[in-house]
């Protein structure tokens, strides 16, 4: 076996990775046409692919790097861990250090009565978590009939069968055998697509009634949880109005069904405070949480439920847990990355310092002719791109083509931003400056102009 390492020529690192390598959400054909890019160092925004190629990651990787890239302490604080204890599991009454230090910092954290944490490895694992949990939860109360999950359509909630499922992502249910049963999607509030002549505020509050509807019609002994992102992202990083989440926590409290925030993209300061629950007033009884909790440097995720749901799952025993859950290496980057989150001030800075800064710069992108509306809020933001601002209207092409242009243009001006269909979306890494807020809107408008050139 031949050592493969950074110093091989790029075409030598593609050719062995398109051979054995298979990629998530990739076509094999792309693959084996074009290659791989290769990433091979990061520091603070900014990526270096292997021909020397420095790209501005507007995506924090995928949407996790918080604390931007190459901060040793993490590094330090893996090793240390490695050293006095890599492994050991949190099932059958026992426990560790990392594991009970992560727990007691998140019930810090969060906000409400939100203390008790569940540990999986990643965002689909602690969905899958939350189905679980739900379930395990009305069965302890005496109603194990409540067993249906209501959701959205165009929501992400991860690739495992059962958060695939919770997702409203046609294309991935088109693959078989998803929704798994008792999942039922309501319809999106993504007013910019499908709000028509309404005015937004009705429009939210319309679709919030939706979930109300949902409700009475499958029973509402039979509804047992509502989940969604505070804000979409990724079905295109979609704020939804302000009169949505009110009235989704008025449905949720009357008919007396569990509120579950998927935090995994908002959480750790991305919407300008710590949860997005907290940025968009949600009182969720679970919060799912992934990424920024690690910055992306260790897979961790986590289940994170209020007081009263951990009281009923404490009268039984829960036969769910991951060979990872509360893995002590990953628990220790987690807490490092939370330590220096909080002590430097990182989401207090972004929230009320760069995020109004990126407002103002990211929100000018409207004037731009291909561009018809340019959201943000925090450190998150999308711009849909049209033929006519006027009417809202869709490029005749197949949805996603001048998006994937737009996003290609944007690698040949070193910037990493993706498209959803033929939205643009950005999350950058959360210790963004000024400097290079400036530095993303210039290439984000080069990339503009040529897709437009492109399209006369
Ligand atoms: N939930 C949301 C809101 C997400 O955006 C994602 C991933 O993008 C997930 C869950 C799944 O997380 P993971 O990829 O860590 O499984």
């Amino acid at each position: 076996m031949s050592l493969i390492t950074n110093h091989m020529p790029t075409s030598e690192l593609q050719a062995l990775d398109a051979a054995h390598h298979l990629h998530p959400f990739t076509h094999g054909h792309d693959l084996a046409k074009k290659g791989a890019r290769v990433i091979t160092r990061a520091k603070g925004v900014t990526l270096t692919d292997s021909d020397g190629n420095e790209f501005l990651d507007a995506m924090a990787g995928l949407w996790c790097v918080n604390l931007g890239y190459g901060r040793h302490e993490l590094a330090e604080a893996a090793a240390r861990q490695m050293k006095e204890l890599p492994y050991y599991n949190t099932f059958f009454q026992t426990t560790h250090v990392p594991a009970i230090a992560l727990a007691d910092r998140l019930a810090e954290l969060t906000p409400y009565d939100l203390n008790n944490v569940f540990f999986a490895s990643s965002g689909s694992e602690a969905n899958d978590t939350n189905i679980r949990l739900v379930r395990t939860y009305w069965q302890e109360k005496g109603h194990p009939q409540k067993n249906i999950i209501i959701t959205r359509k165009n929501a992400y909630h991860g690739s495992s069968m059962g958060s695939a499922s919770l997702g409203g992502m046609a294309y991935m249910h088109a693959q078989g055998g998803m929704p798994i049963p008792d999942i039922h999607h309501i319809d999106q509030p993504h007013w910019w697509a499908e709000g028509g002549d309404m005015d937004p505020n009705e429009f939210g509050l319309q679709r919030a009634r939706a979930l109300e509807e949902a409700i009475l019609e499958l029973g509402e002994d039979r509804v047992g949880a509502f989940i969604g992102e505070p804000i979409q992202g990724a079905g295109g990083v979609i704020i939804p109005p302000e009169t949505y989440w009110p009235e989704i926590q008025r449905i949720c409290d009357k008919y007396n069904i569990l509120l579950i925030a998927d935090e995994v993209i908002c959480g750790f300061g991305r919407t300008g405070k710590w949860f997005g629950s907290e940025t968009m007033g949600i009182r969720p009884h679970i919060m799912t949480v992934a990424k920024g909790i690690s910055s992306g440097y260790a897979p961790v995720g986590g289940s994170i439920v209020c007081d009263e749901v951990a009281e009923v799952l404490n009268n039984c025993e829960f036969s769910h847990g991951y060979t990872y859950s509360g893995h002590p290496v990953t628990c220790a980057v987690a807490l490092e990355n939370l330590r220096i989150l909080d002590e430097e001030g990182i989401v207090e800075q972004a929230g009320s310092e760069t995020a109004p800064y990126l407002k103002e710069k990211w929100e000018s992108l409207a004037d731009h002719p291909l561009v018809g509306e340019a959201k943000v809020i925090g450190l998150m933001g999308s711009i849909a791109l049209t033929p006519d601002k006027a009417s809202r209207a869709k490029f005749a092409s197949v949805a996603g083509t001048v998006g994937l242009m737009c996003r290609e243009h944007c690698f040949a001006n070193s910037l990493i931003m993706r498209h959803v269909g033929d939205r643009m979306v950005i999350s950058p890494p959360l210790i963004i400056t000024k400097d290079e807020v400036d530095q993303l809107i210039v290439r984000a408008s080069r990339a503009l102009d040529l897709t437009h050139k492109q399209l006369i």
